[in-house]
């Protein structure tokens, strides 16, 4: 049994040929608060692979309301939700968050991966159809292979592709349509007007996974469906507080009784311990500080059409990104890892996409915007790309032309 299981990792090459290379980028450790200026592997460096969009983990109002929710609750809740996991916070989170995405009731687990993994094989069942995303988050693939219900894979922000496979299913008892609101890896937005007129034309149900998009995207940051004027359309709406709110978990909102129905169902929700107390309470003061305060918002957004202006100006291709995350594309393994790597050498963090996580002709690195980084920040991180760029040979357009 050991030897099997030490013969199956040695034949797992990539990770030991990027360490055997010096590239391996994965696991760094960090030895600070995750802001724009971290360090890293014992290194200073400028942060661009945060998911913290608004900067709020570091905000006095949060880091006080989760230390005082350890002073009042302890460090653990102890059990799940379901038994004796809930606090009146949990509660009081669930209120204020169904109030901002004005959705009847909302319900927060442990992560947002456990959400999908939960709602998904509970709103899907035998003879239904969950239509997927190709470049969906992976959590929704999880929670789909969990449900009894059929999955159909459609291209990438395809609305032909999706209206094909919907003619296609009508015989299905209920066709589901899942979609990211901003894809995590090419930073593009779900056609979610679209989107939402198939499903009435096809009789389907919406569900927007809005993990990247809430304190992003709509009216204070209420995620993709806001942004489009369609909540209504969009039945249940997912996401996670571990990006712009600044924690740990996920919440799932929509009607009350579809929201009664996963509380009681959902296998990652009971037999999972519930959030902790600090990250409760530190998430309800991220919302608080987020719905009230749009300045955050408006500067990621300053930040992030500079950054891709400019990126676009040197000839990068940052195929179709449109939001805080920008990809550029270098659409070689080695490269990619051989970029991030060198860039931190140069005080830039990064991250990597590269195969299997993608096709090895899609690999890229992440550039991640945050509301707290500067200007001067960002004209450092991209004159340092552009350096490293101009070593390894990477093609830029106007290099092309
Ligand atoms: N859904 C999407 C779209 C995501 O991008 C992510 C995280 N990258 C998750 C779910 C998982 O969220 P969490 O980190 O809270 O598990």
């Amino acid at each position: 049994m050991g030897n099997f299981l030490r013969e199956r990792y040695s034949s797992f090459k990539l990770a030991e040929d990027a360490k055997k290379n010096g590239y391996y980028a994965f696991f760094r450790t960090f030895q600070s608060k995750q802001e724009t200026e971290v360090k890293v592997n014992g290194k200073d460096v400028l942060m661009f692979g945060s998911n913290s969009y608004l900067g709020l983990t570091t905000h006095p109002k949060v880091i006080e309301a989760a230390e005082s929710a350890v002073r009042k609750y302890g460090s653990s809740c102890s059990g799940s939700r379901f038994l004796n996991g809930t606090t009146d916070m949990h509660e009081q989170l669930e209120h204020n968050l169904a109030k901002f995405l004005n959705k009847e009731e909302a319900l927060v687990f442990s992560t947002g991966f456990q959400v999908n993994l939960g709602v998904l094989p509970t709103i899907a069942k035998q003879g239904d159809v969950l239509l997927l995303d190709r470049l969906n988050h992976a959590s929704l693939y999880e929670g789909a292979k969990l449900s009894d219900a059929s999955t159909v894979v459609f291209r990438h922000n395809d609305m032909q592709a999706l209206e094909k496979k919907l003619a296609n299913l009508q015989d299905a008892n209920h066709r589901i349509i899942a979609v990211d609101g901003i894809f995590s890896m090419e930073g593009n937005i779900a056609k979610l007007p679209e989107i939402v007129a198939l499903a009435k034309k096809y009789n389907a149900s919406v569900m927007s996974d809005c993990a990247h998009a809430v304190g992003v995207l709509g009216d204070h940051g209420r995620g993709t469906p806001d942004h489009f004027g369609v909540n209504d359309d969009v039945e249940l709406i997912g996401g996670t507080f571990s990006k712009s709110l600044a924690s740990l978990g996920g919440f799932v909102a929509g009607d009350k009784e579809t929201i009664q129905y996963i509380r009681h169902v959902a296998r990652s929700l009971i037999f999972s311990a519930s959030m902790t107390p600090s990250s409760t309470a530190a998430t309800i003061a991220a919302l608080e500080i987020m719905s009230t305060d749009d300045s955050r918002r408006l500067k990621l957004w300053e930040n992030t059409n500079y950054s891709l202006k400019r990126l676009k100006e040197l000839g990068f291709d940052t195929g179709d990104a449109e939001t805080p995350i920008i990809p550029i594309y270098i659409r070689d393994n080695e490269k990619a890892y051989k970029m991030t790597m060198r860039l931190f050498e140069e005080g830039v963090f990064v991250n990597p996409v590269v195969a299997p996580a993608v096709a090895p002709t899609d690999t890229l690195i992440r550039f991640s915007l945050m509301a707290t980084h500067t200007i001067e920040q960002i004209d450092i991180a991209i004159d340092k790309i552009l350096k490293v760029a101009n070593e390894l040979d990477v093609k830029r357009q106007t290099e092309a032309a």
